[in-house]
C-alpha cells in the first residue's frame, strides 16, 4: 500500500474539504504491475494487511484515499477526471446510492460470481458484498433470560419501556424495516413498527454501541444492534469502558427458528471511471477470494460472504447465525417504503404513553 498519487483534484479537495481524509504512505515500491487506486469508508490501517498481500500476489500497488463521510459525492464531483478505481463501503443503502448516483459501472467476472452468493450482489454487477453483519438483539444479561427472539416479537407489550434503539432513519435500521416489508408486506410492518416505538424506553438516539451503554446503565433490557459492534467494544483498548458495556450484554440472532436474522453487507464497486479498470477488477477478485474474505472478516468482526470460509472465534463466539436469505436488492428497493413508515409511525419521537 503506498500513498496516494494525488491528482489536481484530489489536492484541491485535499485543502478545501471539510471531510476527514487521510492519505496514507508505506514505503513499499511495487510498481510492475501498475496501480490501483481505492477510496474507503473503511480505515486504511484495517485493510493494509489485506492490500499488502494483493501486492504481493499481483505487483499492483494500492493507493488508498480515505473518505468517512461523503465518498459517493466526491466521486461524482470528480467526474470523468475521478482518480477512484474501487469503491469500499458499507450498508446496502450507501452501494445502491452509489450505482443510482451513476458513479459505478458493472463488473463481469467468473470468479466474484463463483465466491459471493447471489443475494449479496447487484444482479447488474454494480456492487458485491464483501462481508456480512448480522441486525441482532443485544439482550441484558442480568434481566433477560430468554435465549431466544424473534424480530416480531418486538412489538409485544411485554416490552414495553424495554428498549432502546438508534434513529429509526438510521441505514441500518431501515434495511432490517425494509427486510420486514418484503416478509410481511406494509401494512404489517406500519402496525410493527407502532408495537416496537411503543415498547421503547426512551426516545431513539446515539449509535449501536450507546444502546449496549444502556443496557448496561439499566436505561433498557433489549436493543437493536450490529454483531460486529460487540467486537470492537469487547477489545476497545483505547475506551476501556466499552468492555463492560460489551459484557453486560447477550447477543441473540433473531428468527434462528424460521427465516433466519437480517444481514446487511460491507461491499465494493468498480468506479464508472476507474483509470485502472483491469487492476480493480483484480483486487475485486482479489477481495472475494478464501483468503481475503478469512483476513478481512477477521479484523473487522464481521462474516465472510464467501460460503466456507472461517469466522473469527470472537465472532463465533456470540453463537450461529442463520443469515436470512432475502436479497440485498429486495432490501434496497424496500427502503423507500421502510424510510416513509418511520415518520408515518412517529418512530423517533419516541414511546408516547
Ligand atoms: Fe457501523
Amino acid at each position: 500500500m503506498s500513498s496516494f498519487k494525488a491528482s489536481k483534484n484530489v489536492k484541491s479537495a485535499f485543502a478545501a474539504s471539510a471531510f476527514a481524509v487521510m492519505l496514507i504512505s508505506s514505503p513499499q515500491t511495487a510498481t510492475a504491475g501498475g496501480e490501483v487506486n481505492i477510496y474507503s469508508y473503511r480505515q486504511a490501517e484495517l485493510i493494509a494487511p489485506l492490500l499488502e498481500k494483493f501486492t504481493e500476489q499481483t505487483g499492483i500497488k494500492t493507493n488508498v484515499l480515505f473518505l468517512n463521510k461523503g465518498l459517493v459525492d466526491r466521486v461524482k464531483a470528480e467526474g470523468a477526471n475521478s482518480p477512484a478505481d474501487v469503491i469500499l463501503t458499507v450498508d446496502i443503502g450507501r452501494l445502491n446510492n452509489a450505482k443510482t448516483s451513476g458513479v459505478t459501472q458493472p463488473v463481469e467476472s467468473a470468479a466474484i460470481v463463483e465466491n459471493i452468493p447471489s443475494e449479496y450482489r447487484d444482479p447488474t454487477g454494480h456492487w458485491f458484498g464483501v462481508t456480512t453483519r448480522a441486525r441482532v438483539v443485544f439482550s441484558s444479561k442480568d434481566r433477560v433470560s430468554q435465549n431466544k427472539i424473534t424480530y416480531e416479537e418486538l412489538a409485544d407489550p411485554k416490552w414495553k419501556g424495554k428498549i432502546c434503539t438508534r434513529s429509526g432513519q438510521h441505514s441500518y435500521n431501515i434495511a432490517l424495516f425494509a427486510s420486514m416489508i418484503a416478509h410481511h408486506g406494509e401494512a404489517y410492518t406500519e402496525k410493527w413498527l407502532r408495537g416496537v416505538k411503543a415498547n421503547l424506553a426512551r426516545k431513539p438516539q446515539g449509535n449501536d454501541r450507546g444502546q449496549a451503554k444502556a443496557i448496561f446503565a439499566g436505561e433498557c433490557d433489549l436493543a437493536i444492534g450490529n454483531t460486529y459492534y460487540v467486537g470492537k467494544m469487547l477489545t476497545n483498548e483505547k475506551n476501556p469502558e466499552q468492555k463492560d458495556w460489551a459484557a453486560s450484554i447477550k447477543v441473540l440472532f433473531p428468527n434462528v427458528d424460521d427465516r433466519g436474522s437480517h444481514v446487511n453487507i460491507s461491499g465494493m464497486a468498480m468506479a464508472k471511471h476507474a483509470p485502472n479498470a483491469e487492476n480493480a477488477r483484480k483486487l475485486m477478485e482479489f477481495l472475494s477470494g478464501g483468503t481475503a474474505q478469512e483476513v478481512y472478516a477477521e479484523v473487522v468482526f464481521e462474516y465472510p460472504v464467501k460460503p466456507g470460509t472461517k469466522t473469527s472465534d470472537l465472532v463465533r463466539g456470540f453463537g450461529k447465525l442463520k443469515s436470512d436469505s432475502l436479497s440485498l436488492q429486495t432490501i434496497a428497493e424496500n427502503r423507500k417504503a421502510a424510510s416513509k413508515l418511520v415518520d408515518k409511525v412517529g418512530y423517533n419521537d419516541g414511546p408516547t404513553s
